[in-house]
C-alpha cells in the first residue's frame, strides 16, 4: 500500500463519515482523530488506522442555548432552538472519549449514560454549502 499520510486519509471523503482512529503499534493507544505523535507514548508514524464503534454513551454535556452558537451554526439553531454537545464514551476496549454534536432530541431530556448513536447529518451551512458529518441520538424514550 502506497503512504498516505494521516490528515490525506482524513481529509478523504469517505472517512469524514466514519468514525476513523489511530491505534499505536507500539503502545496500543487508540487515538481519535489520528495523530503524527501518539498521545499515550509520544512515538511518531506508529498508528494504523482502525474503525471505532458508532455507539456509545454521554459521559459529560453540555447545552448551547439560543443565541450562543458559533456563526456558522446560526441559521440551523435558529430552527431547532437550543442544542446539546456531549463527550461520547464509545464502546471500545479502550473506551475511547469523542467531542460529539448530539441531535433528533430534546437536549434537556438527556443524562450522564445515556446511550448514543452515530447518524449522518448536516453539520452546519455556511454560504450555501452544506457540510456533513456524523452526530449522535440519544437513545430516549420520547425524545422530542
Ligand atoms: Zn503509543
Amino acid at each position: 500500500m502506497a503512504h498516505v499520510s494521516v490528515p490525506s486519509y482524513w481529509n478523504a471523503l469517505p472517512q469524514k463519515y466514519r468514525l476513523v482512529a489511530g491505534k499505536c503499534k507500539e503502545c496500543g493507544y487508540v487515538n481519535f482523530p489520528p495523530q503524527i505523535l501518539c498521545n499515550n507514548c509520544s512515538k511518531s508514524n506508529t498508528q494504523e488506522l482502525i474503525e471505532l464503534p458508532e455507539v456509545g454513551t454521554i459521559y459529560s454535556y453540555t447545552i448551547i442555548g439560543r443565541g450562543a452558537a458559533p456563526p456558522e451554526f446560526k441559521k440551523m439553531q435558529s430552527k431547532s432552538g437550543a442544542y446539546a454537545i456531549a463527550v461520547v464514551e464509545l464502546e471500545n476496549d479502550q473506551k475511547t472519549k469523542i467531542n460529539v454534536q448530539l441531535t433528533d432530541c430534546d437536549p434537556f431530556k438527556i443524562k450522564i449514560g445515556t446511550k448514543v448513536t452515530a447518524v449522518f447529518r448536516i453539520i452546519y451551512e455556511q454560504e450555501g454549502v452544506r457540510r456533513y458529518g456524523l452526530k449522535f441520538r440519544p437513545e430516549l424514550k420520547n425524545p422530542k
